[in-house]
């Protein structure tokens, strides 16, 4: 049965979409299909494309799935495994990783087999583009992975997860990397993708993001607003979805490049109120570059409707080869 390429909506996605249409034309559209040897090759362009990753997302991305090793782990075993251990394995992780990425395995090798994620698997936009990985950067990187982990073992909630019980654990599957949590929302699905949640045993029920950012690295002002909407969402599905009720439930935002500090919220009624607000507003804008608006067919408006910005950040792009580079061999030309 072939895939359909299907409508939803996600922070992520509407983000997307603020930061650049024509950007949000090649990740959703053009690229859909470009895995198939039958594809139009600049279909296969965008797909390849839309994988790459920079360095600060593969450092999150990396210590995202250390962690949620770390929890399963300790879901099995019911113990902490060694702090050593699991750095050591970080360090493996991250080398074999970039060697995968500097050959250019990922060109030739599936990144999911057998409905499994190859986690090894890595495209790095650097290496796509042949740009210079400068070592200090590298290096960098490398320690703020490390970082990361030792932030999750340093971080005050390790010790409220040990006096929980881990059968009431649930931890992100990245190891198959497919989206179980979804919300439907005026007929459209809304994915959440939560990190982590456990119930505590006074029946409290948290969910927890994982945040990797350097303290006073971002303007403070516009992640703070990203992450509340984000977290919101979260809320959201606890309360439609899970039946939690809003005195139960606490969102917890780990940044474990600060030492794992938590930061807690709380939600009330008029914060889901804003949030189905904000969604079905978000779910309206983004319908609007669809023909007749039709979410369920959702196929896309001419790529005039997609326009292209004039920014600095375009060369750091991924889809910069198909969209501005000079002299590339796979462009992307409207058509007429
Ligand atoms: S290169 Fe610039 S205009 Fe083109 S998709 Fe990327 S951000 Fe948008």
């Amino acid at each position: 049965m072939a895939f359909k390429n299907r409508f939803g909506w996600s922070v992520s996605r509407e983000r997307l979409f603020e930061e650049c249409r024509r950007k949000y034309f090649f990740h959703y559209y053009l690229s859909w299909g470009g895995w198939q040897r039958t594809a139009p090759i600049v279909s296969r362009e965008a797909f390849k494309l839309k994988r790459l990753v920079p360095l600060a997302l593969w450092r999150g991305q990396l210590v995202h799935y250390i962690v949620s090793k770390i929890l399963q782990s300790m879901k099995v075993k019911g113990r902490i495994p060694d702090k050593g251990d699991v750095l050591d394995y970080t360090t493996k992780r991250f080398e074999t990783q970039l060697d995968f990425s500097a050959r250019k395995q990922y060109l030739t090798e599936p990144k999911k087999k057998g409905g499994r994620i190859n986690i090894d698997w890595l495209a790095l936009f650097e290496h796509e583009y042949d740009r210079p990985l400068e070592k200090g950067r590298l290096e960098r990187t490398r320690q703020e992975c490390i970082e990361g982990i030792e932030g999750f073992y340093a971080s005050p909630i390790l010790p409220v997860l040990t006096e929980t019980d881990p059968a009431a654990w649930t931890i992100e599957d990245l190891d198959h990397a497919e989206f179980s949590q979804v919300v439907e929302f005026e007929g459209v699905t809304v994915f959440v993708k939560t990190d982590f949640m456990f119930r505590r045993d006074e029946g409290k029920f948290d969910i927890v993001d994982w945040k990797t950012n350097r303290p006073g690295r971002n303007n403070l002002d516009t992640t703070a607003e990203k992450n509340r909407a984000q977290l919101g969402v979260y809320g959201y599905y606890a309360v439609t979805v899970l039946g939690e009720s809003l005195e139960n439930l606490r969102l917890l935002e780990v940044n474990l490049l600060d030492g794992g500090r938590v930061k807690e919220f709380t939600i009330t009624e008029d914060d889901l109120d804003y949030f189905r607000s904000r969604i079905g507003a978000g779910i309206e804008k983004l319908s609007q570059v669809l023909n007749n608006g039709n979410t369920e067919r959702n196929e896309p408006l001419p790529p005039g409707y997609f326009p292209p910005i004039e920014s600095s950040r375009c060369r750091s792009c991924n889809f910069y080869r198909i969209c501005k580079m000079e002299n590339s061999p796979v462009r992307f030309s409207e058509p007429g």
